[in-house]
């Protein structure tokens, strides 16, 4: 799976994003170490708090099918254009958990610029049980 594979799997799952409050549409989708994708939106609910974001559909639906490992994750949103679209701290956190330090988080905007980060880059010093 190329990263332009992946961000191609990510901006179709942002096509199908529930986002009717905040009009911020995000697709996330990641390869596993079983070489397997998965793909999923941000989903808001009337009651703001409920919404979850598209990176923590994507790893509850790795989980499911029997993945334990990210090996790399693409993430693409934005209202109306796609922008570089950074995880929030939340979703740093949870891609930590299933990630190793050098796990790719891959953005790219509609004007084709490219962002690649790994997760020690964008979560250094990240809470782990031992
Ligand atoms: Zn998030």
């Amino acid at each position: 799976m190329t990263d332009e594979e992946l961000i191609e799997a990510a901006t179709a799952a942002r096509d199908k994003a529930y986002a009717r409050y905040s009009g911020y549409y995000v697709g996330a989708a990641l390869f596993d170490e079983q070489g397997a994708t998965h793909v999923s939106c941000n989903v808001e609910n009337a009651a703001y708090p409920l919404g979850s974001c598209a990176e923590t559909g994507a790893i509850a639906a790795m989980v499911a099918a029997g993945g334990t490992r990210i090996r790399k994750i693409a993430i693409v949103g934005g209202a109306g254009e796609i922008a570089k679209c950074t995880p929030c701290g939340g979703c740093r956190q949870r891609i930590k958990e299933f990630a190793d330090g050098d796990t790719l988080i891959i953005m790219r905007n509609d004007d084709g610029e490219w962002a690649r980060y790994t997760i020690d880059e964008l979560l250094p010093e990240s809470f782990q049980l031992p």
